[in-house]
């Protein structure tokens, strides 16, 4: 029996030190820290692996990721080309704009004008797909 406590002690002890578990622990720390505004601790605000993250196609894992962030081609090329921000049905073009609002934009899933972004792009590979899928048939990339 005092083996057994010792025992479960010292894997307890060994936990807490496991210097893994420390690191992810100042890095979700570090991440509490972001302010809420961020986008993409909005769709993701604990740190970890991220399996949606990973599609077949390297093209499809940029642009889901920029959707992420915010920062799509669609939403900041003016800045690259020095001309004004890009303004679709009277708003400027975000990645809300563009999956949520543009009424000029085909093969819009039924579920969408009724979620959030955070939640149209969370880590299911369903939801991941849906997008990609609606964004190449409207061909945006
Ligand atoms: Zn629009």
């Amino acid at each position: 029996m005092y083996l057994e406590e010792n025992y479960k002690l010292v894997e307890r002890i060994q936990g807490d030190f496991n210097i893994s578990n420390i690191l992810k622990k100042n890095w979700q720390t570090q991440w509490d820290n972001v302010s809420n505004t961020n986008k993409l601790k909005s769709i993701k605000p604990v740190i970890g692996k991220w399996s949606s993250s990973s599609q077949d196609k390297r093209h499809e894992e940029v642009v889901l990721t920029r959707l992420r962030v915010g920062h799509c081609n669609f939403t900041h090329v003016y800045l690259f080309k020095k001309e004004d921000k890009p303004m679709c049905c009277n708003e400027p073009v975000t990645v809300e704009h563009i999956l949520m609002k543009c009424s000029r934009l085909r093969f819009r899933p039924s579920n969408f004008p009724l979620s959030s972004v955070p939640e149209i792009l969370k880590n299911d590979p369903d939801s991941v797909n849906v997008v990609l899928r609606f964004l190449k048939n409207n061909k945006i990339n």
